[in-house]
């Protein structure tokens, strides 16, 4: 079990905690601290700054299969082919590639707010 006061961990059966000797009751034996986060909770912040450096990965992060009926997987494959193969033929084609990529990462942001956004995607 874990001190409600200053959250070490002692024996199950002690009645006083070990560091600082707060009287450990009955409840406090039951429930840890609330400093435990959710392990499986994802993390906002990161998804939408997975979806700005590897487009389409910030979706398939946040738990999407489809987005426009692509797996957001082969999304981050093309767009990388794309934006490689198309740095060597033009010269100033990065600008509207991250105009997209802003693009994408705001849709995911407003997205994990559990608002549509704006493109179609399904979990
Ligand atoms: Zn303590």
């Amino acid at each position: 079990m874990f001190c409600p006061k200053c959250g070490a961990k002692n024996d199950d059966d002690g009645s006083y905690c070990s560091s600082c000797g707060q009287k450990l009751s009955e409840a406090s034996k039951q429930t840890g601290p609330d400093l435990v986060l959710n392990v499986g909770q994802k993390n906002r912040i990161i998804a939408v700054i997975l979806n700005f450096i590897f487009p389409g990965i910030g979706y398939w992060y946040w738990g999407y299969k489809k987005v426009l009926g692509i797996n957001p997987i082969l999304i981050f494959i093309g767009w990388i082919l794309v934006t490689y193969f198309s740095n060597y033929l033009v010269f100033g084609l990065g600008l509207p590639f991250l105009a997209l990529d802003l693009f994408l990462t705001y849709d995911l942001y407003v997205k994990t707010e559990g608002k549509p956004g704006w493109l179609e995607a399904s979990k």
